[in-house]
C-alpha cells in the first residue's frame, strides 16, 4: 500500500488528504496549526507533530503549503527523516524561480521531485476533480498513479524531468486567467453598483449568452450574495499575482491584467479582506468597504 507524507492541511490540502484517506492510502498529516491535521485523525489520519516524523518511512511526501519559502521550510525540517529515493509531489503554487530551487533541494537530499501544481479551487479538491499539471520520471507516475487518481479529474504529463518545472510553468498561465477573470468579474459588477444600477442586472445580462461561464456565475454569485467564504484567498491570490509578473518578466512577456489584479489585491487586504475569498476584490473599487 502507498504511504503519503502530507504537509499542509489548510483548504486545499485537507480535502485533498481526505480524498487519500477515502481511497485507502496510508496518509500521516502533518500541519503548522495542528487542529487542522487533528480534523482528519477520525477518518484515518495518522497526525505527526513535526515534517520529520510524517516522512519517515512514506513512499510519498506531497506539500500543499502557502508559498516557496515555506516548502523550503517544511522540507529543510524534514530533512533527518527524509531518504533517498522518495517521491517528492510539490503541488503548492509557487512561481517559476522557486521552484526551480525547490528541484535543487531535492536533488541534494537524493529525493524524485515531482513538480505538480494544480489546477482547481476548494470545491474540486473536496470532489477530488482537480486537473493536476505535472511533470516527473516514469519511475515516479506509477508511484504517484493511485495518488494523482485520488486527487484529481486528470493529470497532464508535461516533461519526464520534475526540474523542468513545467507543471508550474504552466500553472502561471491558467491561475493568471483565473486571477483576471475574477478580477475582470468584479469590476464589471461595482461598475453597474457605482452607476446606480443593481448589480445583479449584469449577470442577468450575461447568463445564458457567449459571455456566459460557470466561473462567471460562482465569483458573481459570492459578490452579489455578499459570502466571500474562501475558496481561494485574496492573501493567496495576491502572492500568485506576484509570481505570474515575475513569471512574464523572467519571459520578456508584458503582462498588465495580472499586475491590475494584483493591485486590487492589496487594497482589498489593507480594508481587511485577506482572508477572504478572491471575489472580495469587489471591494476594492470602493473607498471603505
Ligand atoms: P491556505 O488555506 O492558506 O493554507 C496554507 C497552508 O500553508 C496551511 O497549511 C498553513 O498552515 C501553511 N503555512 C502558511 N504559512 C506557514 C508557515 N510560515 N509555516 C508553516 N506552514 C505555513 O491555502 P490553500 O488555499 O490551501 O493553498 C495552498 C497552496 O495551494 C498555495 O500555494 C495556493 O496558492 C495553492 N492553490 C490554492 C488553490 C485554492 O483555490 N485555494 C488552488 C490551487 C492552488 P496553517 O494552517 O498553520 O496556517
Amino acid at each position: 500500500m502507498t504511504t503519503v507524507a502530507f504537509l499542509g492541511a489548510g483548504i486545499m490540502g485537507a480535502p485533498m488528504a481526505r480524498n487519500l484517506l477515502k481511497s485507502g492510502i496510508d496518509v500521516t498529516v502533518w500541519n503548522r496549526t495542528e487542529a487542522k491535521a487533528r480534523a482528519l485523525e477520525s477518518e484515518g489520519a495518522a497526525v505527526a507533530s513535526s515534517p520529520e516524523e510524517a516522512v519517515r518511512g512514506a513512499d510519498v511526501v506531497i506539500t500543499m503549503l502557502s508559498d516557496g519559502d515555506v516548502v523550503r521550510e517544511a522540507i529543510t525540517a524534514a530533512a533527518p527523516g527524509l531518504r533517498a529515493g522518495q517521491v517528492w509531489a510539490q503541488m503548492s503554487t509557487v512561481g517559476v524561480a522557486a521552484a526551480g530551487r525547490l528541484a535543487a533541494l531535492a536533488a541534494e537530499h537524493g529525493l524524485t521531485y515531482v513538480d505538480a501544481p494544480v489546477q482547481g479551487t476548494k470545491q474540486p479538491a473536496e470532489q477530488g476533480t482537480l486537473v493536476i499539471l505535472a511533470a516527473g520520471p516514469e519511475s515516479a507516475r506509477l508511484v504517484l498513479s493511485p495518488v494523482f487518481a485520488a486527487l484529481g479529474q486528470r493529470t497532464l504529463w508535461l516533461d519526464d524531468d520534475g526540474a523542468s518545472i513545467a507543471g508550474t510553468r504552466l500553472k502561471m498561465a491558467t491561475v493568471s486567467y483565473s486571477i483576471s477573470l475574477t478580477a475582470v468579474v468584479a469590476e464589471a459588477l461595482a461598475l453597474a453598483q457605482g452607476l446606480g444600477l443593481d448589480a445583479a442586472l449584469v449577470r442577468e445580462v450575461v447568463t445564458g449568452g457567449p459571455m456566459d461561464n460557470p466561473y462567471f456565475q460562482l465569483k458573481s454569485k459570492a459578490i452579489l450574495e455578499g459570502d466571500h467564504t474562501p475558496s481561494f484567498t485574496v492573501t493567496n491570490a495576491e502572492k500568485d499575482t506576484r509570481l505570474i509578473v515575475e513569471a512574464g518578466e523572467s519571459a520578456g512577456v508584458k503582462l498588465d491584467m495580472v499586475a491590475a489584479a494584483g493591485a486590487r489585491f492589496r487594497r482589498a487586504q489593507a480594508q481587511g479582506h485577506g482572508d477572504a475569498d478572491m471575489s472580495a476584490t469587489y471591494h476594492a473599487s470602493f473607498e471603505a468597504s
